[in-house]
């Protein structure tokens, strides 16, 4: 490569500009000679989507605490940001972005990380497409500021309905009873999406003992509405009041603007780049518009998770500059938790569910261990269970579910370092980890529990 090369890097958060500046490093070491420019349809940049929940509830004082790197800074560091620039199409062979303004922009190579914005169903919008007042989705800083409004606005025995029981649902409950108002979280699944039902039941239980209504099986067919306000949600024969409703059923990747250029996208519309980050000659991508490979069972899937975003955005722009780093894939591991009105539980999980596991080359068994976070006759004891899977036949560990007290999510993170080295379920109770009477008991939990499987097998 001579010369300088025209880098156009659509979307400007957590993998767009991950690979922007990652590009501009590597490319001082390998002494190519960048021009950067990112365009984002948005006003912000570079915020952290997963602080915006906790800014809802109050544990965050400020939008702009959640800003990263503001515009000014990406500038001043070389990079020429064009904020409030939408990309509506591309042509690969002249190797043009066209933007909603008419303007086209010539790249060498082209970088798509325009993420995957919050599916809002037709029940939820307005003839003009908009959604109804009193509903909307946690997405971005300006939903997260919407919300802040609407909370303060809605006052006391104001009731707000959660549609979702993802993570982004559970959270948004979490602000909303911490904010002292009503909640019912609809979800049309047995429970938590990601987890096990009899993990998930722990969850709902917690929700419940916090004072918010659990409806599972709840497939939302429309809301009632007053003029533009919204005042109730109904599903099958039922409905509830509502003041508010929170749209938490999962995001879509924005890929739409990528129509005609002959891009493969999977069922989901996603992208899979390699562990470069290259889609074709000239095109890269990385996170929330791509699927992520699964190292367990070799598999795509679609994790739309900040983690898998940064990872892959810096390995995509090391590697548009000469570099060589690789994004190995992931685990499927993930964590949150629910903390309101004298409720604390820890909620994460990594590696396959049982259905995933069935329906895979594995012989699956899978058990539930209970104990506590610390030794027995500590203060910082508090119940925790952990669910186990594994292979029969080659002892494998194929996934680890946790939901428990204080410390007990990050357990996930030990069986995390198993699942990434294929180890067995011998090697999780073998390990050596940290003990001591306020951290675990002697054989930490997560032994235990993977302990127990290893017998069954
Ligand atoms: C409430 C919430 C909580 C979360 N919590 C966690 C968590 O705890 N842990 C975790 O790992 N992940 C979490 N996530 C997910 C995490 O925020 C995302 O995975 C991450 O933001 C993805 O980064 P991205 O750069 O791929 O996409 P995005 O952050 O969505 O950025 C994409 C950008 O592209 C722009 N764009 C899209 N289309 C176009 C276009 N056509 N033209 C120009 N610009 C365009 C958008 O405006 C946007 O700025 C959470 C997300 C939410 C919403």
């Amino acid at each position: 490569m001579s010369g300088r090369t025209r880098v156009v890097v659509v979307g400007a958060d957590a993998a767009g500009m991950s690979a922007a500046h990652q590009a501009m490093r590597t490319a001082e070491r390998t002494g190519r000679h960048l021009d950067v420019t990112v365009l984002d349809r948005g006003r912000h940049t570079s915020y952290s989507a997963c602080g915006i929940p906790f800014w809802m509830a109050g544990d965050v004082a400020s939008g702009d605490d959640l800003v990263a790197r503001t515009a000014e800074q990406h500038r001043q560091a070389g990079i020429d940001l064009r904020l409030g620039t939408e990309v509506v199409g591309v042509s690969l062979d002249e190797r043009t972005v066209a933007t909603a303004a008419g303007e086209e922009i010539g790249y060498d190579e082209l970088v798509v990380a325009t993420g995957a914005p919050a599916v809002v169903p037709s029940w939820a919008l307005r003839p003009d497409g908009t959604p109804y007042d009193g509903v909307g989705p946690v997405k971005t800083l300006d939903d997260g500021s919407a919300w802040l409004d609407r909370f303060a606005e809605a006052g006391d025995g104001a009731h707000v309905v959660v549609v979702g029981a993802g993570y982004v649902g559970i959270e948004a409950a979490e602000a909303a009873l911490r904010r002292g108002l009503g909640v019912t979280v609809l979800t049309r699944g047995r429970g938590l999406a990601l987890l096990e039902d009899e993990m998930s039941e722990r969850v709902a239980l917690a929700l419940r003992a916090a004072g918010a209504e659990v409806v599972l099986d709840a497939e939302v067919t429309g809301l009632d509405v007053d003029g533009d306000r919204v005042t109730g949600v109904r599903w099958g024969d039922e409905r509830r009041d509502a003041d508010l409703v929170v749209v938490a059923i999962g995001v879509r990747p924005a890929t739409g603007f990528l129509a005609g250029t002959g891009l493969p996208l999977s069922r989901v519309g996603a992208l899979r780049p390699d562990g470069h980050g290259r889609v074709a000659d000239g095109v890269w991508a990385a996170g929330d518009c791509c699927e992520v490979r699964r190292r367990i069972d070799d598999s795509w899937v679609f994790r739309p998770l900040g983690t898998h975003a940064n990872k892959h955005g810096r390995a995509l722009g090391d590697s548009l500059a000469g570099g060589t780093l690789e994004f190995p894939g992931v685990v499927d591991t993930s964590i949150t938790r629910f903390a309101a009105c004298d409720q604390y539980l820890e909620i994460a999980r990594t590696g396959l569910t049982l259905a995933e596991a069935s329906a895979g080359s594995f012989d699956p068994v899978c058990l539930t261990t209970e104990g506590t976070t610390a030794s027995g006759y500590m203060p910082e004891a508090d119940p925790v269970a952990i669910w186990v899977v594994a292979d029969r036949t080659t002892r494998r560990l194929l996934g680890v579910q946790v939901v428990g007290g204080r410390g007990a999510g990050k357990r996930v993170d030990v069986a995390a370092g198993v699942l990434w080295r294929c180890g067995t379920v011998d090697d999780l109770a073998r390990l050596d980890l940290a003990y001591a009477p306020p951290f675990s008991a002697a054989w930490d939990v997560v032994q235990i529990a993977a302990r127990r499987v290893a017998e069954r097998l």
